[in-house]
């Protein structure tokens, strides 16, 4: 089945714009102390849906072959094995960028002979892979953000999971080491790891930023990842990569535009403009809301009035903040006003 942005304007193609190379030899990197041992999820509800995730929109993402490894062929007869294993009453999808078509090719030679398993073939334009995205358009099921897929019987996986759920459930091996994709213009070069699960983001990072070069540090991307400050922070099963930014000592106009170059959220040097209503935002948010609307409600002091206006669909992906010229924190205050209403 073909589809492609179904339900879903806006949105950006950030691998596009930011093409990464990224270096194929894999670095081994062992945790100073017994590391942790993969915890093989238990699910309390029954599900009826998986969702094999191939469709990573970001370029900082691990990308799919390193998982798969070009033995595409295996790794679908390890879900065809989770899948009798463990979720023998469940429908599976795979989901995978369109842009990979001898993986969508081969997807569909396997699923054609096999009522179980469905193949989605979709655009990589950000953030496709969304959970509230990804099961409207497989499923055409509405969750909201942060809700938990589960509950509603549907289970989000993503390749690197189904393989080390085949390796310690099924091969009984244990796992404690995880792939990680490194990237960023902090850094030496960018590069796919396997690290040990426990091991801090320091020891990671140690003789892989560039000297001299004022940086800092996401895990799980700029745009809908975290920054952090503390970096004696361990890896565990939920970390899919870390990017280093180099933080510039020059103001940057329209970095969301300079492609090779990931410096679009840093610079923390006072760029921040008065909004001059491009409309870029509300053009490129994925879920049809108007960031604007709320950035002007929240300077005249009105964060409540903000959130009338279908604010809890924000699904928190920093695009409109990404796109803003005058690099106003739109996102930073949606979190703030969201947060109000959770605690009325
Ligand atoms: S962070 Fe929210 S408001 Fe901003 S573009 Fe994404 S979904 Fe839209
Ligand atoms: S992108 Fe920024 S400058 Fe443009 S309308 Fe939105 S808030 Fe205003």
């Amino acid at each position: 089945m073909k589809k492609d942005t179904m339900g879903f304007k806006g949105g950006f193609h950030l691998l596009d714009a930011y093409p990464l190379s990224v270096c194929n030899i894999i670095d081994e990197i062992s945790s100073d102390s017994t590391p942790e041992t993969f915890q093989f999820p238990v699910f309390g509800q029954t599900i009826k849906h998986v969702i094999v995730n191939l469709c990573p929109t970001e370029p900082w993402a691990l990308p799919n072959w390193v998982i798969l490894k070009h033995k595409t062929i295996v790794f679908f007869n390890i879900i065809k094995e989770i899948q009798k294993t463990y979720f023998s009453d469940a429908r599976f999808y795979l989901a995978i960028t369109e842009k990979e078509d001898r993986v969508v090719e081969e997807a569909r030679n396997f699923a054609g002979g096999e009522d179980w398993i469905r193949v989605f073939s979709l655009s990589a334009k950000y953030p496709q892979d969304d959970p509230v995205i990804l099961t409207k358009i497989v499923l055409g099921m509405d969750v909201n953000f942060g809700q938990d897929t589960k509950l509603f019987g549907i289970l989000i996986l993503d390749p690197q999971t189904i393989s080390t759920m085949h390796e310690q459930g099924i091969m009984r091996k244990d796992v404690n080491s995880r792939y990680l994709a490194l990237s960023g213009t902090g850094l030496r070069e960018n590069e796919i790891i396997h690290v040990e699960l426990g091991t801090s983001v320091e020891k990671i990072l140690k003789n892989k930023v560039r000297e001299a070069v004022p940086f800092r540090v996401f895990i799980n991307g700029p745009l809908r990842g975290k920054e952090i400050t503390d970096f004696s922070q361990k890896i565990d099963w939920s970390v899919n990569n870390i990017v280093v930014l180099e933080e510039k000592n020059r103001k940057a106009l329209f970095p969301m535009f300079k492609a090779d170059e990931l410096i679009f959220t840093t610079n923390l040097i006072g760029e921040s403009r008065r909004c001059v209503y491009c409309n870029f935002c509300d053009d490129i948010c994925p879920v049809d809301l108007e960031p604007a609307l709320y950035y002007h409600s929240y300077v005249r002091g009105e964060k409540h009035k903000a959130r009338l206006y279908n604010m809890g669909k924000c699904i928190e992906c920093g695009l409109c903040s990404f796109i803003c010229p005058s690099k106003l924190e739109l996102q930073k205050i949606i979190i703030e006003c969201k947060a109000l209403g959770k605690h009325e």
